[in-house]
């Protein structure tokens, strides 16, 4: 065969897709291999029951003779189900997951052996933890990470590893993990919002986050997938021809899903059930050979820990299916990249959703207390929002067009609009019995019956209210969500907790009513955070210009973005509400920094392998074979060769410029990359990668997607994007 790429082409239309049957409901499959209540019931006696259930919903630690009882006991369900190894389960800073892997197998001496688990080997853990990245807070203790259980997400069995999430930290306590702050931000939000909530009902205990994510990927042939070093290396295409059929006929969004497809996906969806991810909506997305999937919302550490462990399993399932799943926000130019939206909520343990209208004017006030708090934290904290979903990958969306802009701003619809405009007529301080009333029945008690109908889809919208929701749209596809969603509770647990300060303070110095305390204090917010409401088109030039002019900051590029997480006041946000420490936060920032500079290292590197060793020889090949045939024919014209090889000639000449334009602007791309790496202030390299290294890639593409237009189909060695795109 000519090329990889034929080769794999044939490969794949020679291939039967891989069928899977499901033979079982999917209410009887799920959670199958989880250890969760009901299971717990099953095998932990009372006391140890009781134990976890208590650290789960309220914290609290577990002692030492509950964890051995706990830890024999999933043991033995463990290994009544085929179970081999155990492994702590967590999720370092790269953004994966990790594993390692410890056999139940002990030997006892004299050739004997059994199957062990114990206490200690469940609750703690030192994995050689020292090439996951630290922000500098090993080196700065000479400490080594721990993992640590938590007891708040279940165990669970996958393949034959008993898996045990975990938090990973330093030594010295530092997190160095996405769940530990998550965890702490959560609790934030419960102390805060709880506080407030019991403005509205004293019987409120606990206030959860919920989290319901939607995954949109990619699904391409695994064979062809593999013939391209960009997608091996960087999870997109760095350059690459458009098709000429693309996502102009809107043909693929909401079709039929293609049968290959399908096969992946019940599979897919089949492991997800086992392990607990509870899956409810598939379907295919707009561009070609893109998907999503989503499951019903849950708590949201359960929701990210569900998430990481999905973006793990599809690649497994993908390849049985002789798929590459491609979760990356950008995998093609021209069509639409991916997304992760994370609909967020809170509730009370009384059954509340503290977002969605109440049946009563009082609960409708609440609802407007939270909306508008939430309104007001991400006004406050856009800047450290957007900073949260910063990478170099979501920089290829945010802002083209096609996902949110990287100006964060917020739609509530028309409905809410006119509600907030009525409440900013509150009188200030006490009001008057005859404007209670009309606020209460006429204003808050008028909200239920429309919201839900009319919770327009501006999908240009970053942080959307929903019915009885927020969407945060920006989040990228491949990232953990645990990042934002630390931020989104830690901001919104900052402004309940400043709320109830200044509803208190109007309780018992101005001697105001609760309710007329609420009002007043709701008054301010909405005059103070006009300039977050968006309701237009986020895509929209004027867009940009009205945010500046509103003060909302609009960073483009991580290096920028990623600069608010590192401000005094997020510095300080995050210490208040004990959600990390100065050094966490600043460790976090530097890890972030360093990850934008190496995938913009590899790319450039892969690039410029790309275009110099396999575009530029493939059209000197094909330069060499229309030099050729001008030969041949001014052997047989002589004299009037130049007329009939006119066209050849033009193309030889067309080449040449091409290749020119790619060695040329290779070269600066590596004089600039050897210029950033000698820098040692990492912000600036950072900078310097984004503004100098980066920028030359549109460039080389330019040339090698000419080319690709000129030289013969038969010896271009990069699989193509209409192959890419249409193999099904
Ligand atoms: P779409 O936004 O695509 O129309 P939906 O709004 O129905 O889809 O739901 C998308 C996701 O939002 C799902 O994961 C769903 O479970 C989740 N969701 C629904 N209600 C809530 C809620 N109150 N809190 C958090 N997530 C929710
Ligand atoms: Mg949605």
């Amino acid at each position: 065969m000519a090329t990889l790429r034929l080769h794999a082409i044939k490969k794949s239309l020679d291939s039967k897709p891989v069928v899977f049957e499901e033979h079982e409901r999917r209410s009887v499959l799920f959670g199958k291999n989880v250890f969760n209540e009901n299971t717990m019931r099953q095998y932990l006696t009372k006391d140890a029951f009781l134990g976890v259930m208590d650290a789960v919903r309220y914290g609290k630690k577990i002692d030492r003779a509950i964890a051995d009882q706990v830890a024999s006991s999933m043991k033995d369900w463990a290994l009544s189900k085929g179970v081999t190894h155990y492994t702590h389960w967590f999720q370092p800073l790269t953004g994966a997951t990790a594993e390692k892997h410890d056999a139940f197998f002990e030997t006892v001496g004299e050739g004997n052996s059994i199957e062990k688990f114990g206490g200690s080997q469940l609750v703690q853990q030192e994995p050689d933890a020292s090439s996951f990245p630290s922000g500098g807070i090993r080196n700065t203790f000479e400490a080594r990470g721990y993992t640590a259980w938590d007891p708040t997400s279940p165990a669970f069995i996958y393949d034959t590893t008993l898996c045990i999430p975990t938090i990973f930290v330093a030594y010295t306590g530092e997190a160095l993990d996405y769940k530990t702050p998550l965890l702490r931000a959560l609790h934030a939000v419960d102390d805060a919002a709880t506080a407030v909530c019991k403005y509205f009902d004293k019987n409120v205990k606990k206030v959860v986050s919920s989290l319901g994510w939607e995954q949109e990927y990619f699904l391409i042939d695994k064979r062809l997938a593999t013939s391209r070093p960009d997608i091996m290396l960087t999870g997109r295409t760095l350059l690459g021809h458009s098709s000429a059929k693309g996502q102009q006929l809107d043909d693929h969004y909401f079709g039929s899903i293609p049968k290959r497809a399908l096969n992946f996906m019940k599979e897919l969806e089949t492991e997800c059930m086992l392990l607990g991810i509870p899956l409810k909506t598939r379907h295919n997305e707009v561009a070609p050979n893109q998907f999503e999937l989503a499951p019903i919302f849950e708590e949201a550490n359960l929701a990210v820990d569900h998430n990481a462990l999905l973006m793990d399993i599809m690649g497994r399932v993908a390849s049985k299916h002789n798929f590459k799943v491609l979760l990356h926000e950008k995998p093609f130019a021209g069509v639409n990249g991916s997304g992760k939206h994370n609909n967020w909520s809170l509730s009370t343990d009384t059954g509340v959703n503290l977002l969605a209208p109440g049946k009563t004017p009082m609960s409708s006030l609440q609802f407007l207390t939270f909306f508008i708090n939430t309104i007001k934290a991400v006004h406050e904290h856009e800047a450290l929002l957007r900073a949260a979903i910063a990478s170099a990958s979501n920089d290829h969306r945010l802002g083209a067009n096609e996902a949110p802009p990287a100006i964060i701003s917020v739609f509530i619809g028309e409905q809410l609009t006119r509600v907030l405009e009525e409440l900013e007529g509150v009188t200030k301080g006490k009001l008057s019995p005859k404007e209670k009333t009309e606020l209460k029945l006429n204003v808050v008690g008028k909200i239920p019956d429309v919201l839900l109908d009319n919770t327009d889809r501006n999908r240009t919208s970053p942080f959307a209210f929903t019915g009885n929701k927020f969407e945060f749209r920006a989040v990228g596809s491949m990232a953990n969500c645990g990042n934002p969603m630390t931020v989104l509770n830690t901001i919104v647990a900052k402004q309940l907790k400043d709320f109830k300060k200044e509803v208190d303070t109007l309780i018992d110095k101005k001697d105001l009513k609760k309710d007329e305390a609420v009002f007043n204090v709701l008054r301010e917010y909405i005059k103070s955070t006009k300039p977050i409401l968006f309701e237009g088109n986020g895509y929209d030039a004027a867009w940009e210009a009205e945010a500046k002019k509103r003060g909302l900051s609009n960073n483009k590029t991580t290096p920028e973005a990623l600069k608010a997480r590192i401000s005094k006041a997020s510095i300080a946000l995050f210490e208040e509400m004990g959600v990390m420490s100065a050094i966490e936060t600043k460790a976090r920032y530097e890890i972030e920094i360093e990850a934008y500079i190496l995938h913009i290292q590899i790319e450039s590197r892969v690039l410029a392998d790309v275009a110099r060793n396999h575009i530029v020889p493939t059209a000197v090949k094909y330069q060499n074979i229309l030099i050729e045939n001008v030969r041949g024919l001014k052997e047989i014209f002589e004299n009037n060769y130049k007329t009939v090889s006119k066209e050849q000639i033009n193309l030889i000449e067309q080449i040449s410029s091409h290749i020119e334009g790619i060695n040329a602007n290779v070269t600066k791309m590596i004089e600039a990359r050897k210029h950033a790496n000698q820098m040692d202030n990492i912000e600036k390299k950072a900078e310097y990668y984004c503004n100098h290294v980066k920028s030359l890639f549109d460039d080389i593409r330019y040339h090698c997607d000419k080319l690709e237009l000129l030289v013969d189909d038969e010896i271009w060695p990069l699989t193509k994007y209409r192959e890419l795109l249409f193999t099904r």
